[in-house]
């Protein structure tokens, strides 16, 4: 079975309502980095951490996988399907993906800030200030933050190396180290990048770059390779 590895960004929720980094109108036009996504951020001011994820958290409660996100389940008929995602939500799982890594965390879960092994389930959508872990410490969105190790890169390096096909879907691949996988990828695999505002890639042979939103260029993409 052909293997096909799919790295997903923020621009593939993007119509599923959840808004991306750096779009006009994105996250950062409303909030500093340094403030909400650094760790330093959250030694300053953990309230104001906690409201920024509490909000993202409300609203994808709300939010339901849009056709990007299923189009991809079906490519499960024919092919070994790994997807690798930056985002935080769990619309890939919610549309009914199999194998999802999660490079950055994932919104509906908290972790100990003394203990990276200690990460829960959260109920609902609210962290509070006074939640705490077993061992008695605050607990912290299971969010990567920048500046903080990623420690699933390995795992998706790996996954990039045995790509017979690899897609990437509404990601600015300005974000390292996951914006450096598709250096992973063989020069034999054919390469797709479905972002309406996508220019090309530095030193990739087979690329073929579909300007469409992701709803209208996944859906497409996949019909043609189950054919
Ligand atoms: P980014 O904001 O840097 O880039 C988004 C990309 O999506 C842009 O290239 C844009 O042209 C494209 N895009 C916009 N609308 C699109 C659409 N309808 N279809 C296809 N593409 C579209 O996001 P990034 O590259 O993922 O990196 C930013 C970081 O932000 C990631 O680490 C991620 O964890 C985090 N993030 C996650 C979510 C989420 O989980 N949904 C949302 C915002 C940010």
């Amino acid at each position: 079975m052909k293997k096909i590895v799919i790295l997903t960004g923020a621009g593939i929720s993007a119509e599923s309502g959840l808004k991306t980094f750096r779009d006009s109108g994105g996250l950062w036009e409303e909030h500093r980095i340094e403030d909400v996504a650094t760790f330093d951020g959250w030694r300053r001011n953990p309230q104001m951490v906690l409201n920024f994820y509490n909000e993202r958290r409300k609203q994808l409660l709300t939010a339901q996988p849009n056709a990007a996100h299923k189009a991809l389940v079906r490519l499960e008929q024919k092919f070994d399907v790994q997807i690798i995602t930056q985002n935080v939500d769990d619309l890939h799982e919610r549309a009914g993906s199999s194998k999802v890594l999660h490079l950055h965390g994932e919104l509906k879960k908290v972790r100990s800030t003394v203990d990276d092994n200690l990460v829960y389930e959260l109920n609902g959508w609210e962290l509070k200030m006074g939640d705490k872990c077993e061992k008695g410490s605050q607990l912290r969105p299971h969010i990567v933050w920048f500046g903080e190790p990623v420690p699933m890169i390995s795992l998706a390096a790996k996954f990039a190396e045995q790509a017979d096909i690899f897609i990437v879907i509404g990601t600015s691949l300005n974000v390292y180290p996951a914006a450096g996988l598709i250096e992973y990828v063989p020069d034999s695999a054919s390469m797709f990048l479905i972002d309406p505002n996508a220019h090309g890639l530095p030193f990739v042979k087979r690329l073929e770059i579909i300007n469409e939103k992701a709803g209208i260029g996944t859906p497409s993409l996949v019909d043609r390779l189950l054919q």
